[in-house]
């Protein structure tokens, strides 16, 4: 068991980054650098995992899609506390 665990964990299985196309680990949302130009608030809402998630993730996907500077992504426009 805990060898196939580790053969799975060594795997390089990638996706391109939705912003860059640099290859990235599956479970991250875009690559280690465009993570870190995302605003702080929009990191946080995307790492906190609730029923939103995926919502979050779709909107961040939208945003990119559309050009959006990667500063100006806001992940927690689907989140109703965000717009108090
Ligand atoms: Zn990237």
């Amino acid at each position: 068991m805990n060898s196939e665990d580790t053969v799975r964990g060594a795997a390089v299985t990638t996706t391109p980054c939705r912003a860059c196309r640099t290859p990235k680990p599956v479970r991250m949302y875009l690559c280690a650098d465009c993570w870190d130009r995302l605003p702080r608030p929009a990191r946080r809402a995307l790492t906190r995992r609730d029923g939103q998630a995926l919502a979050r993730l779709r909107a961040l996907h939208t945003q990119l899609d559309a050009g959006t500077p990667l500063p100006e992504i806001t992940a927690d426009l689907t989140d109703p506390e965000a717009r108090q």
